[in-house]
């Protein structure tokens, strides 16, 4: 588990605790050393929910408690599984700013797949269940999530070598809006409103870049995604873009595919194309503060 936190002397940061898949039951953080969970029973805060013995609500319980004490807004990244809901939903009523985001490929995917994928379905924390699956996305529309994430991380793997050798992660970017609409949207769980807020607004809140990002305003970046809702693709390793070589989404099919999208204004995506220039990026610093209570 890693912490990040946002430094410097203007906005206040928002600090991201990680609920990771080798410190389940620990939290490391950057300003309070290590802290074992729930065993050595140095627990900061005061709330029930501190108390779990379940490593997922035991992490959630623990980041909740931590973002409790200062007042900071506090994102817990990363919500697999549905017993871990329950102390983010505590949080939430009590109008504390916590904010939690889960993965497309949480929403998507199951344990299931590793029979079949092998290691390029090892990814930290593990997919989960059906029931799991369901519950997150009960959230997503609830407004106990607030954020849908890639993970990007398109690792070389060997799928059917030694697993603890295999690292963690697989490639999500190209895939995130896609498979999200098409499972969230198409199915009904949420609407496109909702989409778009888990997918642009609320990051771009939570993380004090609104409303540079997460908006079409004037004054606003121009980022925008051109889409057809109607047209049916299959996803397959060779219409992606990344360098992994392999999705796990081989072989579904979805309705509803961009067409082209901008970048403050320049074109990325053009007719499935990625026209890009390297180097486009550019640093986003805080603009403000993250929000003192939920979205
Ligand atoms: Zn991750």
């Amino acid at each position: 588990m890693r912490s990040r936190t946002s430094r410097g002397s203007g906005p206040r940061p928002v600090t991201t605790y990680r609920l990771g898949p080798r410190s389940s039951t620990t939290l490391t953080l950057r300003f309070a050393g290590t802290l074992r969970w729930p065993s050595q029973g140095s627990r900061p805060g005061g709330s029930a929910g501190c108390a779990s013995a379940s490593p997922p609500r035991g992490a959630a319980s623990g980041a909740c408690c931590m973002g409790e004490g200062p007042g900071r807004p506090l994102s817990a990244a990363h919500g697999t599984a549905a017993r871990a809901l329950r102390p983010i939903r505590q949080a939430r009523a009590e109008r504390r700013p916590v904010f939690a985001e889960t993965c497309a490929h949480y929403l998507t995917l199951t344990g299931d797949l590793l029979q079949t994928r092998g290691a390029l379905a090892k990814i930290g924390p593990p997919l989960r269940t059906e029931a799991d699956r369901e519950a997150l996305w009960q959230a997503l529309a609830d407004g106990t999530l607030s954020v849908v994430s890639s993970d990007h991380a398109p690792k070389k793997k060997d799928p059917w070598g030694d697993f603890r050798e295999q690292p963690y992660g697989a490639p999500g970017l190209e895939t995130l809006f896609i498979i999200t609409h098409d499972e969230g949207v198409n199915r009904g769980r949420i609407s496109l409103v909702r989409l778009v807020q888990v997918l642009c607004e609320n990051p771009a809140r939570i993380f004090g870049l609104y409303p540079k990002k997460g908006t079409i305003a004037v004054g606003s970046d121009a980022d925008i995604v051109i889409f057809d809702p109607r047209r049916e693709v299959t996803i397959r390793a060779e219409n992606q873009h990344s360098g992994a070589g392999y999705t796990l989404y081989e072989g579904r099919t979805v309705l509803g595919w961009p067409v082209m999208s901008f970048q403050r204004g320049h074109r990325v995506l053009w007719e499935g194309e990625v026209v890009a220039e390297p180097g486009a990026g550019r640093f986003l610093p805080l603009l403000e503060s993250p929000p003192a209570a939920p979205l």
